[in-house]
């Protein structure tokens, strides 16, 4: 039927209709990502996205939220983004939200915050970020292409505009060597964003990628799952923020979740109490845990 379907969307996109506004990734360079490599970037033509939006019930069935793929879909003119937005609102009049994938030297370089206001009121209604890490030499290390200052700059701007943000963070990014400089930086970061959502996913290092070749030469070495809970709570511990904290990712060992401030003392209590009983009884412990071949799906 000529409909172009993303490659990927984030899990709690899982139930919205997917439309290709771009295809693969215009950095595509991030260490441990192996998404769209060996593809091009390019952005399709407006009136193709529109036609696939009009297309959209058909393909999914009519569903009140949709997701604009593929990684960086806010490169786009900030007037291409409004007749998009214009029209899938024409077509859907009922639609609650539409969501997309974006960089933070994206937004840096291409809109103003007055400019992200204009999507907001024309019904972007929410952005995922990948911050990573809040800490600079991990960023620089995993070749991000943006310093925290860069991820505080843009995260900000997003939550000016009214547009909700949801920031994603890869714990065990730093290997047991960077764990607590990596928890602690990033909460740094995302003190002085204060998003929206706070999305945590495990490293699970993807063969073909800079970063596992890391690993395997030992330059770093892959944390424990104790090491990695203890990463997640100096996290939490140190977050003010007012967001949703999930684990909304198989790849996490245990579902902490919860919305700070007011749940931070039942994350921290859970976190403690899986963390006493894999240092007192491991093998009890891991069976609480995640199973390495569903964290691995
Ligand atoms: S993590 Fe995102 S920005 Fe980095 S290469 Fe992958 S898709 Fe591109």
């Amino acid at each position: 039927m000529g409909f172009e379907f993303p490659p990927y969307r984030p899990p709690s996109e899982a139930y919205s209709m997917l439309i290709r506004v771009t295809r693969n990734c215009p950095w595509n360079r991030c260490a441990f990502c192996i998404m769209y490599k060996g593809q091009k970037f390019s952005r399709r033509p407006v009136e193709d996205v529109k036609n696939d939006i009009s297309m959209a019930a058909e393909v999914y069935g009519e569903r009140p939220t949709m997701f604009w793929a593929d990684s960086n879909s806010i490169i786009l003119k900030t007037g291409e983004l409004e007749e998009i937005l214009d029209h899938t609102y024409k077509v859907y009049p009922n639609l609650e939200r539409i969501t997309s994938y974006a960089r933070a030297k994206t937004i840096l370089h291409t809109k103003t915050v007055e400019e992200l206001r204009r999507l907001s009121e024309a019904g972007l209604t929410r952005l995922h970020l990948g911050l990573e890490t809040g800490d600079d030499w991990l960023l620089k290390f995993i070749n991000k292409g943006a310093t925290a200052e860069d991820m505080v700059k843009a995260g900000r701007m997003v939550v000016e505009s009214g547009i909700h943000l949801s920031e994603y963070v890869i714990l065990g990014l730093g290997g047991a060597e960077r764990s607590e400089m990596h928890a602690r930086e990033t909460a740094k970061v995302l003190n002085q964003i204060d998003p929206a959502f706070i999305r945590v996913r495990t490293l699970i290092p993807i063969p073909g990628t800079p970063l596992h070749e890391v690993f395997e030469k030992g330059v770093l070495h892959l944390g424990s799952p104790l090491g990695v809970l203890k990463e997640t709570r100096t996290l939490i511990a140190d977050l003010e923020v007012n967001s949703e904290f999930l684990s909304d990712h198989v790849s996490n060992y245990l579902p902490v979740n919860g919305k700070l401030p007011e749940d931070k003392d039942d994350m921290l209590e859970f976190l403690d109490s899986n963390i006493e009983l894999l240092e007192v009884d491991p093998e009890t412990g891991k069976k609480l845990l995640q199973p390495e071949y569903l964290r691995r799906l």
